[in-house]
Formats: C-alpha cells, structure tokens, sequence
C-alpha cells in the first residue's frame, strides 16, 4: 500500500513538475521571442533614422551594443560594414531572405537556428535612401538552449519532489492504514471504531456478518439441544422399560405392553431421524434439487390415497379434485410436502373433520391447498409453526405421531421450488395451506 501511494505521489509530483516547467517556458519564450522581434525592428529604425547623418560606414559601430549586430549591405549584396567581423571577404548577402526581400519591398526580417551553438538569430533588414540596405540581428538562446541550463534545477526540484512524496506515503499511509488496523482488532465492536466516514460501509458489512453468523450460530446450538432433547425423551422411556423387564420387576402380564412402548417409541425415533436427515439435506447448502417438469395432480393423488385408510381410522373424510398442473419439481420432496400437510390435516382434524386437497392451475402458477376443518392456529402462533420443533400443543403433537419437524420441512422443499406459503386459519374452525408454484409450460424448455 505504502508503495502504491509512494508511486502515485511520485508520479504526480514529477508530471505536474514537467508540465509547469514546460508550460513556463513555452510562454516566457514567447513573450520573449516578440520582445525581440520588435527590439530589432525598433533598432533598425532607429540607426536608419540616423544615418544620413553619419559620416563614414564604421560609425554604424555605436549601435552595436548589447548583443545588436549591424550590418551594412549594398543593393548588389556586397557586405559594406558589419560590425561583428571584417566585412571584408564576406559573402554576398543577397541570397539571405530578409535582405531580399527589403530589397524587393522596404524591409524584410527572418529567424535562422544555429542548430550547433543553441541559439537563433532574429533579423531585421530596411533599404535606406540611398539603396543600401540596414541590416540589425540579434542572437536568442533557443528554447531548449535555455531548458538545457534549467535542467540541474529541474533535477533537483524533481529530487525534493521524490522525498517529500516518500515523507508524505508515510504519513498518508499511517494515516489509512492505522485506523484499519484498530478496527481489526476492535472487530467485535467494529461500529465503535469507525475512523473515517468512507470506512463505514465496510464496518457495517462487517458487523452485519457478525450478526448473521451470530444467529447461525444460535440456530445451529439450538437446533442441537432441541435434537438432544427430543431424542433423549423416548430413549429414557424405552431404557426405563427395557430394565423393567430386565430386572423382573414387570409382571409377566405387562411385558407385552411394555414391548409395544417400546416398540413406539423407537418407531417414534425412527421417524424423527428420518425427519432430521431429510431437513440436513434440504439444508444442504449447494444441494441443488434437480427439478423436472412433474403433474402436481398426480403426486397428490397418489399420496392422497396412501393416507386414505389413516383418515379413515379418525373417521376424516379426505377427499382431492383439480386439474392438471405441470410444475418444474422434485417428485420425492413434493410428495413430502403434500404428505406432511395433508398428515397435519388429518391429525388436527376433529371427528367427522373433512380434509379437502386442491390443485388448481391459475395464470403463471399452479396452486396447491390443503384445507381442514380442524382446530385451527391461533393468530399468535401462525407465524410460528413453520419453525423446527414448534408445536402449539406439544402433547398432541406426541400424541399423533408429530416429530414438530414435518412444516419446516414443507417451507424447505417449497423455497426450493419457488414455492410462495401462504397460511389461513381460524381456531377452532379449521386451517388452509397454500402453496404457489410457478407453472411450467412446455415453451420454457424450448
Ligand atoms: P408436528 O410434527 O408437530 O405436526 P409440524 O411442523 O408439522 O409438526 O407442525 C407444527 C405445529 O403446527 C404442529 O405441532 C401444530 O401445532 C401446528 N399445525 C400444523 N398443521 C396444522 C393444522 N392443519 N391445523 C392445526 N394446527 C396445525
């Protein structure tokens, strides 16, 4: 981190150092460029203001001063004074522009780069009265002339750029990475030791995650005691039994009875095992159920039948219609499902209670309703029942054959399949389950 940040420091400072620099430079030299350029004109002007009134060419000497260079060219080009060398010898200067040009026009200027030496000449060239022409220059360092002298300053500006970036991701990272630190180690109050503002989300997610694993956790522990509990009720009854009959102390006219406690209660465990497994494997995280396009009316007709001759022991009277319905499901579990409510129907059913199994096929979804004309739930534990081990009357529930497992069983299985609950009950009037499927029509497997 504290490299990253040292790099990004670095980078920024050097950029914004290049481009200040280059920016400077771009306009100073411009301004001086122009500068120059009229500092010659004006010059030029000047001498040729005054020359009539010399008396031989050398005079032309007094005005080279500060960097001026004059020189005096005849309309043939022959150099006839220059003040920077002997004219003598020179070439003939008619080839140069700005000679040319105020030979041609009155005047003429240029700019030549002495690529080697680093500067420029700005030239101003006016014809005088008598045909000669004035000619004043003036050299310029070039820009990068000028740049190539700035460069140890750069250098150095650049070099204090690099520490104080290095001082500042120190101080910067410290700053960040500290509080970070606290918070780890305060994580169980993680909400306490927010430092900045733009850490928050991340404290809340934190804490969130705590809660949610806090209540996993709680769910998990209870569930167990819940287990240990239920499984330990019918063992102690069957171990008290078991040495009844083994110590003599049953008569031998119980020991039959006593048998078939036995027998009950271990089938009692059975069921409850079983009801366990099935809850871990629908619990199962990443068991994804393999869902095929299934008729619900044929699930529960053949599981309405299988519970026919149960119904008929309490004198219920079970009874389904509707029409075909396809949904995408898991034939096993939604035979479970259809079992486990229409089991519940019948056990908190009444005498002469009736039992009314539905599928009914609405636009998008296919309905299944388990309706009883039973004791009903009260408001207060409608919410409830969908829970492990929760039963209203618990004695009952032991009574019947209930593990308090069979509706949380049927909500796993439903949100596996898409399924939306929806409960109606009235105590002492009955109860109605229903469950909402979304439908599957042939076109979605196309
Ligand atoms: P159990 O094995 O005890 O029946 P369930 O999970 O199937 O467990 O149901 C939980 C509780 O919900 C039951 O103990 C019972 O009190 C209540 N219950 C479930 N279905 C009905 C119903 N159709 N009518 C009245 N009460 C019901």
């Amino acid at each position: 981190m504290e490299d990253k940040i040292n790099a990004r420091l670095i980078f920024i400072g050097v950029l914004s150092m290049i481009l200040t620099a280059a920016f400077t430079l771009f306009v100073f030299h411009n301004a001086f460029v122009k500068q120059v350029t009229r500092d010659v004109k004006t010059s030029a002007q000047t001498i040729a203001a005054a020359y009539p009134h010399l008396e031989a060419e050398g005079e032309l000497s007094a005005f080279a001063v500060e960097g001026l260079r004059v020189t005096l060219v005849s309309q043939a080009g022959q150099v006839l004074f220059e003040s920077g060398a002997d004219a003598e010898g020179m070439e003939n200067h008619l080839s140069r522009p700005e000679i040319a040009a105020a030979i041609a026009s009155g005047q003429g200027e240029d700019r030549r780069t002495s690529g080697t030496l680093g500067y420029e000449t700005y030239y101003y060239a006016q014809k005088l009265a008598d045909g000669n022409i004035l000619r004043v220059a003036m050299n310029v360092k070039t820009m990068y002339a000028i740049y190539d002298k700035a460069i140890p300053a750069v250098l150095l500006i650049g070099l204090c750029i690099v520490l104080l970036s290095v001082l500042m991701s120190v101080f910067l990272t410290k700053k960040l990475v500290n509080p970070i630190v606290d918070m780890a180690r305060n994580i169980d109050e993680i909400e306490a030791h927010i430092p900045y503002k733009e850490l928050a989300p991340f404290a809340y997610a934190i804490k969130e995650q705590q809660l949610k694993k806090k209540e996993v956790d709680r769910m998990r522990q209870e569930f167990t005691a819940n287990v240990s509990h239920e499984l330990k009720t019918p063992l102690t009854s069957i171990s008290g039994y078991a040495e009844m009959i083994e110590t003599g102390l049953a008569k031998e006219a119980d020991v039959k009875d006593f048998a078939r406690k036995i027998h009950n209660e271990a089938g009692r465990l059975i069921e409850l095992i079983g009801d366990i497994i099935k809850l871990s494997e629908l619990e199962e995280p990443g068991g994804e159920t393999e869902l095929t396009p299934v008729d619900l009316r044929e699930i529960v007709e053949s599981t309405v039948d299988s519970l026919y001759f149960q119904a008929e022991r309490r004198g219920i009277a079970l009874t389904y219609r509707g029409d075909s319905g396809m949904v995408l499901g898991d034939k096993k579990q939604l035979a479970e499902l259809v079992y486990n409510l229409c089991d519940n129907a019948i056990r908190y059913n009444r005498p002469q209670g009736r039992v009314e199994v539905t599928v009914e096929t609405v636009p998008d979804a296919v309905v299944l309703t388990v309706k009883d004309t039973g004791i009903g739930i009260s408001k207060e534990y409608q919410s409830r029942i969908f829970e492990r081990f929760y039963r209203v009357d618990k004695s009952r529930s032991k009574e019947t054959g209930g593990t308090g497992l069979g509706l949380a069983i049927v909500k796993h299985i439903a949100l596996r399949h898409h399924g939306e609950i929806s409960l109606k009950s009235t105590e002492g009037r009955g109860t109605s389950i229903a469950i909402r499927f979304p439908s599957y029509a042939k076109e979605d497997a196309e």
